[in-house]
């Protein structure tokens, strides 16, 4: 069978029906045509179909079909994997590299930007992802990233924005909005000069001391620089500080050495009058007995004190398991140790004084009780010379204890010192604000009338109300009683606080959550 395409039947059945002089209808065409491809071994079923196909393939393909022999539906799939193999290798694979390399730089030019925005997360993995995109593609090493970049993502919480808005920012879109508010904001906050304002801080740092020694010396440096706050640019200044702070550490210190000793002194005096009434010829255990309870008595209040009223109840009970009686001069012995006790008792005292000594406190950075009696104190000598009227807000957390309760306390730490941050912030600088004691403060307002103060208190409570206190990611709803006073409208300055503090029962009372003005 002669190898024949089905290009070349057409040619022939087309010279065929000519030759025969036949008409070119359909009929015709297919007679012949038929007749041809079956001498050509054709079936005439398979000739159509193949006819067909080809027709149907597009230009290029078309000819190429066209200019091969194809007998068969077989050989015409053949030849169409051949084609789209071939085409496989190489067109498409130019493309797709054009496509992967232009992918790739655009990746690079997201990852580059998100490099610049200020999440250290976020740059890292950027940073990593360019070096991943400039190596050998290895599509495992992509998955991975991609997993990163998800978890980064599904981690990441932006609810640290809604802050802002504590400043004044409504806008978080704006950053702009938000720099200039912040700005106008802390210019507000200056309204001293930034000397005198440092100049006081200085001063404050500097004392009370504990030693007492050197206050004098301190008073006198405090009063150089207030009077001169500009004068702490100058390096003089600024050596004398350092000179004086130095001088504060080493008297402090050395005071503290020298009372730490004699108390060491005490107790190890003590202790060999155990050890002599020991070893000496005894009488009966009671008297054992008697010094362990006269032991028990001596109050410590640190934890190292308490160390050593251990050891030395443990000597008690040795002695007593022993089963040891006393001399005779056992009266004479516990007259020592009650001595000693004294002696005790007043470095004790000394220490304590010592640390009430501080106006600071610790924990929420506001003034102490001590202080702000003192500070009371000076504002009721302005009233009663000058006529300055002021107003006391008696400020107390709800429910605190639940709080720390529930959520522990260290989270009720944390709570203090951001709601007593708060009342900060939110008081002029006239203002002084004081812990009164555990969760409760008050607030001195100099110059303000009981209707001020009631709004001033409201204000802060709903501020205190709107903040979202974040405690390792639980959310914990903090709200404040007030109770409000106005001096004026009293007898005296602790009547004014008797008062406050009726009404911050009365608030309580009523509900809790709110502010409470003194009765008129
Ligand atoms: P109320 O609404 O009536 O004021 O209820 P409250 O629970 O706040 O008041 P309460 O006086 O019964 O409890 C005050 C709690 O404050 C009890 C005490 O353990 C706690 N507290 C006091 N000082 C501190 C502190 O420095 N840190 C912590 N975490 N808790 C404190
Ligand atoms: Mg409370
Ligand atoms: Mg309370």
């Amino acid at each position: 069978m002669a190898a024949i395409s089905a290009a070349q039947i057409v040619k022939e059945a087309l010279g065929e029906i000519k030759a025969r002089q036949l008409m070119l209808t359909p009929e015709n065409y297919a007679e012949v045509y038929n007749e041809i491809s079956t001498r050509y071994g054709f079936t005439t079923e398979e000739k159509r179909k193949i006819e067909r196909y080809i027709s149907r393939l597009s230009g290029e393909f078309r000819t190429q079909a066209n200019s091969v022999n194809i007998n068969s539906v077989d050989e015409f799939v053949a030849f169409l994997i051949a084609r789209l193999n071939r085409s496989s290798q190489n067109n498409t694979t130019i493309d797709d590299d054009k496509n992967f390399k232009s992918l790739n730089a655009f990746t690079r030019r997201i990852l580059q930007a998100i490099a610049m925005l200020h999440n250290k997360d976020a740059k890292n993995l950027a940073e990593s992802s360019v070096l991943l995109l400039n190596k050998k593609f290895e599509i495992a090493k992509f998955d991975e990233m991609r997993e990163r970049w998800f978890d980064l993502i599904s981690d990441y919480n932006d609810e640290y924005l809604e802050f802002l808005k504590y400043y004044g920012v409504r806008n978080f879109d704006d950053l702009k909005t938000m720099m200039s508010e912040l700005d106008k904001f802390l210019t507000i906050q200056s309204e001293k000069s930034p000397f005198s304002q440092v100049s006081e801080l200085v001063i404050n740092m500097l004392k009370p001391s504990i030693s007492g020694q050197i206050d004098t010396e301190i008073d006198e440096l405090g009063k150089k620089i207030k009077l001169n706050p500009v004068g702490l640019a100058t390096a003089d200044m600024q050596d004398e500080i350092k000179r004086m702070v130095a001088k504060r550490i080493e008297a402090d210190r050395d005071e503290i050495m020298q009372k730490v000793s004699t108390l060491n002194d005490a107790l190890a005096s003590i202790d060999s009058k155990i050890a002599d009434i020991a070893t000496a010829s005894l009488e009966n255990s009671q008297k054992a007995h008697d010094i362990k309870s006269d032991i028990k008595e001596i109050k410590f209040d640190a934890v190292s004190l308490e160390q050593i009223k251990g050891m030395l109840l443990n000597i008690a009970t040795a002695l007593e398991m022993q089963g040891r009686d006393f001399v005779s001069e056992m009266d004479h012995k516990q007259a020592t140790i009650s001595d000693l006790q004294q002696r005790v008792g007043m470095l004790e005292k000394e220490l304590k004084a010592a640390k009430a000594e501080s106006n600071e406190d610790f924990l929420t950075k506001t003034a102490t009780k001590r202080a702000l009696m003192a500070e009371l104190g000076k504002i009721e000598e302005a009233y009663k010379r000058y006529g300055i009227d002021y107003s006391l807000c008696f400020l107390d957390i709800d429910h605190f204890k639940k709080i720390n309760d529930t959520y522990g306390h260290d989270a009720g730490d944390a709570i203090l010192s951001t709601v007593s941050a708060i009342f900060r912030k939110y008081s002029r600088s006239l203002d002084f604000v004081g812990r009164y004691g555990g969760e409760e403060f008050v607030i001195i307002l100099p110059g303000i009338n009981l209707d001020n103060a009631v709004k001033f208190s409201d204000k802060i409570r709903q501020i205190v109300q709107n903040f979202k206190f974040i405690y390792k990611d639980e959310r914990i709803n903090v709200t404040i009683s007030v109770g409000v006073a106005t001096r004026s409208l009293g007898e005296s300055e602790t009547n004014t606080l008797e008062s406050a503090d009726k009404m911050l029962y009365a608030a309580k009372n009523n509900g809790r959550n709110q502010v409470m003005p003194q009765i008129i």
